[in-house]
């Protein structure tokens, strides 16, 4: 059976373990607290909370920390928190010895004989049952009970690009003063809300129907739905009998990156023509302009013929929005589609979902592999904001010798960062296909590397359908460099993971997956390298893949600039701390430009292919015949001249390259990268803004009474140990430009 269905089942009478560890958690939080009897818990806090910097400080501190990989950490935690206590003495912040304990735990019935921790197992994600741990959702989230689950398939013909007419209608949007709502969403918390707790499920109690109630065997109203696993539909207004005009959740406690979609829709009738048109998309150019069809999926072909996900619609068009809010501009995407039966249950996706089910359904049928179990461990890299499990494989042969296992090489991989662009995760799931068979050329890679790969970065933006965001509210790819780890528990401990592992041997490549809206095919992202010892080395890989890969892969589209607004990317970071292949992986939503597959969309076995692909060069890469290197090398070199040539040419300008061009700076010849991971940081956490304002104004408050003249000594040193105790606040969370201590990475609260 699905296993995801019998944890539903059973999440009422059976714990799962984290439910279990969180109970006792929140019974210490009570007593911190003082508020025995009363144990707050996920049932009786639904609610959100908005501008309350009080609930903020009023946080526990101690539960978390068997988390806090070193004792230096700790001791900083610790350290800082005796600082925020002098700050907040007047908030409703307690001290307490307690505090100071990590190992001892306390409960209601038993306060004077404290009990040591549970031992870490607690955190086990696979239980002795095989079953999985249910998602965790925001408690405001409303969840069907119903499981989804699609088959995977691959078409047997080629997909091809929409060509456009030019006669594709424009349909005005009217809006629902002009039509019927027959599908709306709660209002979803955007902008100046912050994410406070989670449960399995999401929302208690009754889940409303919010389909409409159809009047009989001949309304043919279609039922929409998306509260389900990366779903996110908000509203759906009928405009004319078959038309529908759609609007899409903006991503979690913010108030945009619409772009994902996936939702689900029942009662439909074959032989006439639907139009859907989605009215708040916010990119102003879109692979829909040049191709590419949405995703429709039927249940009845999936049940009858064995038919998956496949590319649908007609008269594709995608166009600015006549409405006009006057600050922000949206998009249209318009669509007609024919459904192949009457009384269905049909999809609609962006992009071939994968979701955090899917992948634990993955993981668990690794873990239950006697023979891959052996050379892949899973275990839990940290727990994101929601709880939900951040997953880290390790994947190598044991060695013979203890030489020969310090001598081997590592390569980090990791994946969804951006919850919408499940691309990445089909590229990972080729890419473990292959790492986890018992083919020659991966057991070799088994033998010389040391994989660490995190196959999922951000869980709780995939369950909850956002595009872009964690529920932090932030776009994670770009706080790679941040200190606030309870804020962005996913990247902290993944920088953290890999710092450590560069302290303990070379790490030869690091490649993040992503989806790319704009462009077709797939490409990289590296880092110009600035060492001539190592001139154009990182653009080696890329070319070999290149050549692995012809009809998928574009070396012209990839890109080696570092711009100043990609600092806080994994790219950058990780190429910052030593790694000279640092890449970002962008894999089209579309499809193919390039050879055989020209004008045709991607399938899922060409996505997955790639992660072979990156196997295979990886072999040629480290092919101890350095020949492919060298010939890559010298076409590389090549290329560049040629490309500086043109350069020269475009701008009137004669140029001789003898001897010293390469002494030209890449960055100069490139232009900038564009795209999905193109924009810029928004900055602290919502929820952190507010605390950050207060402490400021605490600040100047407190040195306008420095002002006053002082009369005794003692009133001036009074003063100064105020002062020391006080850190100096900044807007900022990067590690390399924070004040003092980086007191805020304890200001976040202890979230479940
Ligand atoms: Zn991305």
């Amino acid at each position: 059976m699905f296993p995801a269905l019998e944890t539903e089942r059973k999440q009422e009478t059976l714990p799962d373990p984290y439910e279990d560890f969180m109970y006792r958690h929140l019974q210490y939080y009570g007593y911190f607290k003082a508020q025995k009897g009363s144990l707050p818990n996920s049932a009786t806090h639904q609610h959100v909370q908005k501008n309350n910097p009080q609930y903020l400080l009023n946080v526990s501190f101690g539960e978390r920390n068997d988390l806090i990989p070193d004792t230096l950490q700790k001791e900083k935690l610790l350290s800082l928190h005796i600082q925020i206590e002098a700050i907040s003495r007047d908030s409703l912040m307690l001290s307490s010895p307690l505090l100071r304990s990590r190992q001892l735990l306390f409960d209601e019935l038993d306060q004077v004989n404290p009990r040591l921790r549970e031992p870490r197992e607690l955190f086990a994600f696979f239980s002795s049952k095989g079953t999985l741990q249910a998602p965790r959702w925001p408690i405001e989230c409303e969840v069907i009970k119903e499981s989804i689950h699609h088959i995977e398939w691959v078409p047997p013909q080629p997909e091809y690009f929409y060509q456009p007419t030019g006669n594709e209608k424009v349909p005005e949007i009217v809006g629902e003063e002009k039509g019927t709502v027959v599908y709306h969403l709660n209002p979803v918390p955007t902008e100046g809300f912050y994410f406070t707790s989670s449960r399995v499920g999401g929302k208690r109690g009754i889940i409303k129907e919010l389909a409409v109630t159809l009047e009989g065997p001949e309304d043919d109203t279609l039922l929409f739905e998306s509260r389900f696993e990366s779903g996110n539909l908000q509203k759906a207004v009928q405009v004319d009998t078959y038309e529908y005009e759609l609007t899409l959740r903006t991503d979690l406690y913010t108030n945009k990156h619409t772009q994902w979609f996936y939702f689900r829709v029942q009662n439909t009738r074959k032989d006439v023509t639907y139009r859907f048109t989605i009215v708040n998309l916010l990119k102003p150019k879109s692979l829909y302009t040049v191709g590419m069809k949405p995703l429709m999926y039927s249940q009845l072909d999936a049940n009858i013929y064995n038919i998956g996900w496949r590319r649908e619609g007609n008269e594709i068009k995608y166009y600015k929005n006549n409405t006009d809010n006057g600050q922000q501009s949206f998009y249209c995407l318009t669509w007609t589609i024919q459904f192949p039966h009457d009384q269905d249950t049909c999809f609609f996706a962006h992009f071939y979902p994968y979701t955090y089910t899917d992948l634990q359904c993955y993981l668990l049928s690794v873990a239950k592999n006697p023979i891959q179990s052996q050379f892949c461990k899973l275990r839990t890299l940290c727990r994101s904001l929601a709880g939900n499990t951040v997953y880290l494989l390790t994947i190598t042969n044991p060695s013979p010798t203890p030489h020969e296992a310090a001598a081997k090489k590592a390569v980090v991989l990791s994946a969804r960062v951006h919850p919408g662009e499940s691309n990445a995760s089909w590229i990972m799931k080729g890419f473990l296909d292959f790492i986890l068979s018992n083919s020659p050329d991966a057991q070799l890679l088994r033998d010389i590397f040391v994989f660490k790969v995190v196959p999922m970065l951000n869980p709780d933006g995939v369950i909850v359908g956002n595009y872009r965001c964690s529920l932090a509210g932030r776009d994670l790819n770009r706080h790679y460099k941040t200190i606030l780890k309870e804020s962005f528990p996913c990247i902290w401990h993944t920088r953290n993971m890999i710092k450590r592992l560069l302290e303990e041997r070379e790490v030869l490549l690091y490649c993040d997956f992503h989806g790319h809206s704009r462009k077709n095919n797939i490409f990289l992202y590296g880092c110009n390298n600035n060492d001539r010892k190592y001139w154009l080395h990182e653009r080696v890989f890329p070319l070999m893949l290149s050549k692995n890969a012809p009809d998928k892969f574009s070396f012209h589209s990839c890109n080696f600039k570092v711009q100043k607004c990609k600092e806080g990317t994994g790219r950058v970071v990780m190429w910052r701390m030593g790694i000279l292949n640092s890449y970002t992986m962008e894999s089209t939503f579309s499809g193919s430009t390039l050879g055989s597959k020209r004008n045709i969309h991607f399938t899922i076995e060409d996505l997955k292919s790639l992660g072979y692909h990156v196997c295979d060069t990886l072999l040629d890469f480290c092919d101890p015949d350095k020949t492919k290197f060298t010939q890559c090398l010298a076409e590389l070199k090549e290329l560049l001249q040629q490309e500086i040539h043109k350069k020269f040419n475009e701008r009137g300008k004669e140029v001789n390259l003898e001897g010293s061009w390469s002494d030209i700076s890449l960055s100069d010849i490139e232009s900038s990268t564009s795209g999905s991971d193109s924009s810029l940081s928004d900055g602290l956490p919502v929820h952190l803004l507010n605390i950050v304002d207060e402490l400021n104004q605490k600040m100047m408050s407190d040195k306008k009474k420095k002002k006053k003249p002082l009369q005794t000594r003692k009133q001036r040193n009074e003063l100064h140990q105020k002062n020391k105790l006080m850190p100096e606040f900044k807007l900022t969370e990067d590690a390399s430009v924070r004040k003092p201590r980086g007191l805020l990475c304890c200001l976040v609260p202890d979230i479940p």
